[in-house]
């Protein structure tokens, strides 16, 4: 059995090496390290791909979502929503930008923020809505959209761990993960569902006027060259990213749909073990499962986890720590048991190896090694 890894790039580069070492070759050759040829056809593409009319690439999904809130001109004091049970960088932005983050409850099954929750936190002073497509589902966002357009609030999606992922409206209506609000930010960082070899993140708008916005906040400001009109940021996509990235694209339904069978497979290995719950999948959203999490029940998730990985399995916890109660977002308005669905969860999540090489025998040994835990 080859040695299980969290998240195996290697393998799944061998599959595409000379196709990607020949685009990789090709930026060297034309020297075109920034903003060349690459760039613009994977953002072609990717357009073509999530059917949105703009795509903006950027250097990370962290200036992503900061871009979005600078080209939406949020000021310092408007209050932005988004959930307790994420990836810091959601909040993280919203602080360095001086706006106020409001923190809101989670549902237990799915692990993506309650609209019943958001509309509850609405205040005169709130301007947008971040939800966020946690571990490959998407948020509920037929009701998001509903309670933005009664309050008149931006919505931007958090779209960094569920590119490729699919929702559909009670309509009948079929939208691509990113592209149903205002804004709709991603990241490439290398582990994501598309990853490159570094850094990367793109946002994704089908508005005009905010698509020059943004193209001008990710590119200091400027419209014409060396004429300033706004106070911007430098954050780009380098062309060795892009030409991987436009690569790999290609494979990204395949990647996903590989990432569903390891889950199924999963789910298999743990239906009617009562201490495990596997993961629920919204009805109006699929699943591309960036991360497989269980929720534990009754027993040691955290010696589960040493268990583990004394057979060589590695295993996280997605996340430890809800976003109010993190050291440096600790605030007055809100204490311990504010997040209850959140809390909870921080104790007993465990995320299992997932990715797109996942083998059967890998698997059977990982299901194996859980349950011998979980029954002793
Ligand atoms: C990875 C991630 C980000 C940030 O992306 P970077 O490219 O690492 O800056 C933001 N939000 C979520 C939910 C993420 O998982």
């Amino acid at each position: 059995m080859t040695p299980i890894r969290m998240v195996d790039l290697q393998g799944q580069y061998l599959k595409i090496k000379s196709e990607v070492d020949g685009e990789i070759q090709k930026v060297i050759d034309q020297t075109a390290f920034v903003n060349g040829p690459a760039v613009k056809e994977f953002q072609t593409d990717l357009e073509r791909y999530l059917d949105v009319k703009h795509v903006i690439p950027c250097a990370n999904g962290t200036d992503a979502l900061q871009c979005a809130m600078m080209a939406l001109d949020l000021r310092p004091g408007d209050e932005v929503i988004t959930t307790s049970f994420t990836f810091i960088a959601t909040a993280e932005v919203i602080a360095l930008l001086g706006l106020t983050p409001v923190v809101v409850d989670i549902f237990p099954d799915t692990f993506c923020i309650n609209p019943e929750a958001i509309e509850r936190a609405i205040t005169p002073k709130t301007k947008a809505i971040v939800p966020v497509h946690l571990f490959g589902q998407c948020a509920d966002m037929e009701a998001i959209l509903k309670i933005a357009k009664a309050h008149n609030l931006y919505v931007i999606e958090d779209n960094a761990q569920a590119i490729g992922a699919t929702y559909t409206f009670s309509d009948g209506t079929t939208r691509k993960a990113g592209v149903m609000g205002d804004i709709g930010c991603t990241s490439f960082f290398p582990s994501k569902n598309l990853g490159c070899f570094g850094d990367g993140g793109a946002i994704f708008t089908n508005d005009d006027a905010l698509a020059e916005m943004l193209r001008c906040v990710v590119n200091h400001g400027m419209k014409a060259r060396y004429y300033h009109d706004y106070v911007g940021v430098n954050s780009r996509l380098d062309s060795i990213q892009a030409a991987v990235l436009k690569i790999k694209l290609k494979h990204l339904d395949e990647y996903n749909q590989a990432r569903r069978a390891a889950a199924k497979r999963y789910n298999e290995g743990f239906a009617g073990c009562d201490k495990l719950k596997t993961p629920v999948t919204g009805t109006f959203t699929d699943h591309v499962f960036h991360q497989y999490t269980l929720i534990t029940k009754d027993i040691d998730r955290n010696d589960l986890q040493e268990y583990l990985q004394s057979k060589n399995i590695p295993a996280m916890i997605y996340y430890p720590v809800p976003l109010h109660q993190q050291k440096a977002y600790l605030d007055p308005r809100y204490k311990k048991g504010d997040f209850p669905v959140s809390e909870a969860l921080c104790q007993s999540v465990i995320s299992l190896p997932m990715h797109t090489e996942l083998d059967e025998e890998q698997q059977s040994f990982i299901i194996r090694s859980v349950l011998e835990f979980v029954e002793k």
